[in-house]
């Protein structure tokens, strides 16, 4: 499976790295940035913060210079004593003094206001000279500065603006005078004071009254950029953000006001700050650079092992289990790869332990059902001929519910180590429980079965018990009873061993007749109920007879099923579904109400037979049936004992307290009641002899080899003797030769059937049989006609 990029582990380590290094950079860059502008701001405040404070000191230290020296100047005797005298020489003096302080102008007034000696500087050829001033004897049209407090005062003279600053001249303590000193407010200034602040300075006039402003002077640029008027002014009014600036009021001329206006660039000012918010952003890059490569690296490291892991444990996966988990990695992963090679490990040891309980038994050991079916088809391919015989330990249930399970168990390993013993060159297989199954090449099946009954010995000892195991075997042979699906053998000995139980023998060899298949069993189910009620179903009847004066006085009504597809079905095929579907009850009372009827058209024809009915468990259960035929007895006039209901021991020991309950209440009717299939069970006479019954039925099985058989012979005979002695009469069945019929003719036993009487016949083939049938009377072996 490939796992899409985004899914991997590799990636989404590689994009939590990038995820958390761009949280971690965005927010190192956000501070940074915010630090950035913070410093911006801060630095354009500082800078004209700064800047004014500089200009401002500056002025006032020219001021404070001006105004000291001006008082300085004004307390010379040499300057006083010329002050009204000479005005030439007074000149020289005023100019002396202004030169100690470079000043520009330099003035002196009488106290009547006569402007007695006015001296200014101008350029020429760079050079700096001195001239007289043009207001020079003219009068001082700025009084107001004499009244104010500070002296110092902006002038205007010649369309040039001084900083001026006046002390009077006193002779005693009148004041005869002023004199003082003016420094020009020029280029050279403005040019000065921006290099000390370093930001623009301009110095405006404004005019209030006509809303004008003129430029008065401007420092060079401090950015190289000319500005004009305009761009001043826009500066000025905050309209361009591109600049810092700081605009004041310096004081008045001429009744406009003279202010300053410093600006600067923000560019300029930042110039540094940008400089580093680059060297930020080249860093800031490079780190981001380096920090993916290292997610990478970081992310492809830790997704390595596990890759490795994950490949390696693919293989283990697709079962792969030769190579073990190794990984170069951190303590955690290694210790991870050896619990998985410990799981791995503990993976093999249960899936084989899951693979050998799969296919083993596990009371035994010995090879299970998967196995057989797996081998089955491996002998298949042999195309060798084998048998196979299914092998099954009788009344294990009984020791399991008498003894308990663990003796159950001893005697399944006892069995099956004997059945080990025997079957060295064969294979054993154990299906479960009480089944086993051997597959053989050696054909023979009579040596093979005379062999394994020497080797099966059938003694088992538990604790001084000694138990008597019985086994019976179903065989089927390849490829005589091949089918497609090899497994398929396993149903016909299954099906052989079933009727070599049934029909108490040792082993059976599996015959086609025997086969009745699922589905068809299917079919019957469904169809036996319209079976029933479309008159499906046909009575024959098989004589009985009277051995003490060889008559026919019984017949028993045996059921078939003449089936419209199926053609002649045996009730064994059926009247065990019937009781398995609930169906019993209405096929007994189809089969009574027939046999009665029958019955009675043979009474009016004179001909004077008893009839005997079966009846199964599902009967026994409660009133319901015995009161039909109580009914139908009664209603017919029939005489006591005229009907025999034969049940089996089986139907009687499900519940035997309602059994002989109801039996009682049939035989206080008058019915006469039979144990059918004596022998079979499990019960013994005296046990039987609970039951309020007349007559035994021996079974078959008993009889069908009495001749051949000594063990058969005493059997019987001491069955007929205690049956005897508790009272009840005895019916053979299955007689099959004559010799069988005089045995027990000679033996007391009452009645006989078998097909050497006659096969069970339907109604009218009895009638005319019965015409001509042989057994009337029998003379010394000589069968005579009435
Ligand atoms: P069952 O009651 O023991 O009936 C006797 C069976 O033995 C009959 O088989 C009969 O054909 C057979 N038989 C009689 N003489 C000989 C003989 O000399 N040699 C051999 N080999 N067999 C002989 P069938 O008719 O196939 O009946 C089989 C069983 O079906 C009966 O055994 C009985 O248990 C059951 N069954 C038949 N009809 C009914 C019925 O109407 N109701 C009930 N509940 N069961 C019935
Ligand atoms: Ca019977
Ligand atoms: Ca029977």
């Amino acid at each position: 499976m490939k796992v899409s990029f985004m899914k991997s582990l590799q990636s989404r380590i590689f994009i939590l790295f990038i995820f958390l290094l761009l949280c971690i950079q965005m927010m190192s860059f956000y501070s940074t940035y915010q630090a950035k502008q913070n410093s911006e701001t801060v630095q354009l405040n500082n800078k004209i913060e700064t800047a004014k404070q500089v200009f401002e000191t500056q002025l006032n230290n020219r001021n404070y210079y001006l105004n000291a020296f001006a008082e300085t100047a004004a307390k010379d005797y040499g300057l006083k004593n010329v002050f009204t005298e000479d005005r030439k020489s007074f000149l020289l003096a005023l100019n002396n003094h202004r030169k100690r302080i470079n000043a520009d102008l330099a003035i002196s007034i009488k106290s009547d206001g006569e402007i007695t000696g006015q001296l200014v500087t101008y350029y020429k050829n760079n050079h700096k000279k001195v001239k007289v001033g043009s207001e020079q004897g003219k009068s001082f049209n700025n009084f107001e500065i004499f009244t104010q407090t500070d002296t110092t005062e902006l002038y205007y003279l010649d369309a040039k603006i001084y900083q001026l600053s006046l002390a009077p001249l006193k002779s005693g303590s009148r004041i005869i005078g002023w004199v003082g000193f003016g420094y020009i407010i020029d280029h050279n200034l403005a040019n000065e004071l921006a290099e000390l602040t370093g930001v623009n300075i301009s110095f405006l006039l404004e005019d209030p009254a006509i809303n004008n402003t003129k430029e008065v002077v401007s420092s060079h640029s401090t950015d190289e950029k000319k500005y004009d008027l305009k761009s001043i002014q826009s500066i000025n009014a905050g309209i361009d953000i591109n600049y810092i600036s700081s605009h004041f009021r310096l004081g008045e001329v001429n009744s406009s006001n003279l202010t300053a206006l410093m600006f600067q660039s923000k560019v300029s000012v930042l110039k540094n700050i940008q400089a580093d918010w680059q060297e930020f952003l080249i860093i800031f890059m490079f780190e981001l650079v380096l920090s993916l490569f290292g997610a990478y690296l970081i992310s492809a490291g830790i997704t390595r092992p596990i890759k490795q892991l994950i490949h390696q444990i693919k293989h283990i996966g697709q079962g792969k289990y030769d190579h073990d988990v190794e990984i170069d990695a951190s303590h955690e992963l290694t210790q991870l790869a050896d619990e998985f090679n410990q799981m791995k490990d503990a993976v093999v040891a249960r899936e084989q332990l899951i693979r050998h309980q799969a296919y083993h038994d596990s009371i035994t050991d010995l090879p299970n059902r998967n196995y057989l079916a797996e081998r089955l088809v491996e002998y298949k391919n042999k195309e060798t001929g084998f048998i196979i015989l299914q092998i099954n330990i009788r009344r294990i249930k009984e020791i399991n519910d008498t003894l308990g399970h663990k003796v159950g168990d001893k005697v399944i390993i006892e069995f099956s180590n004997r059945l080990k013993e025997f079957s060295l060159e064969d294979e054993l297989f154990h299906l479960g429980a009480d089944e086993f199954v051997l597959i053989s090449q050696k054909l023979n099946i009579e040596n093979t079965i005379s062999q394994l009954s020497v080797s099966l010995d059938p003694l088992f000892n538990h604790e001084s018990l000694n138990l008597h195991l019985q086994y019976c075997i179903g065989i089927a042979q390849y490829p005589e009873h091949q089918t497609d699906d090899i497994t398929d053998l396993l149903k016909k000995t299954d099906i052989a061993l079933q009727y070599a139980k049934k029909h108490n023998r040792i082993y059976q060899t599996y015959d086609r007749q025997f086969d009745f298949n699922t589905v068809e069993r299917l079919h019957l189910i469904n169809s036996l109920k319209t079976a029933i009620e479309q008159n499906q179903l046909v009575l024959h009847y098989q004589p009985k007879v009277s051995l003490s004066s060889m008559q026919i006085s019984h017949v028993e009504a045996l059921v078939r099923w003449e089936h419209p597809i199926n053609g002649l079905i045996p009730p064994d095929s059926f009247i065990s579904i019937a009781e398995q579907t609930g169906q019993m009850d209405a096929l007994t009372r189809w089969v009574t109400k027939e046999a009665v009827e029958q019955y009675l058209k043979w009474q009016k024809l004179n001909i004077n037979i008893k009839i005997a009915i079966n009846i199964s468990a599902e009967n026994l259960k409660d009133k319901s049936y015995s009161d039909y035929v109580i009914a139908l007895k009664e209603d017919n006039n029939i005489a006591d004992y005229e009907i025999t209901l034969e049940v089996t021991e089986d139907a009687v020991l499900s519940d035997p307290q309602q059994a002989t309950e109801i039996l009682s209440y049939l035989k206080s009717h008058g019915f006469k009641l039979s144990i059918d299939d004596y022998g079979t069970g499990y019960s013994s006479l005296a046990q039987l002899k609970q039951l309020p019954v007349q007559e035994l039925k021996i079974d078959k099985s008993f009889v069908q080899q009495l001749m051949q058989n000594k063990d058969d012979q005493i059997i019987v005979r001491s069955t007929i003797e205690l049956a005897h002695n508790m009272g009840l009469t005895v019916v053979a069945e299955g007689i099959e030769d004559e010799r069988t019929l005089l045995w027990l003719q000679k033996h007391n036993c009452e009645l006989a059937q078998g097909y050497f009487i006659s096969r069970p016949i339907k109604a009218d083939l009895f009638q005319t049989w019965l015409k001509d049938c042989p057994f009337t009377t029998a003379k010394e072996g000589k069968w005579l006609k009435l």
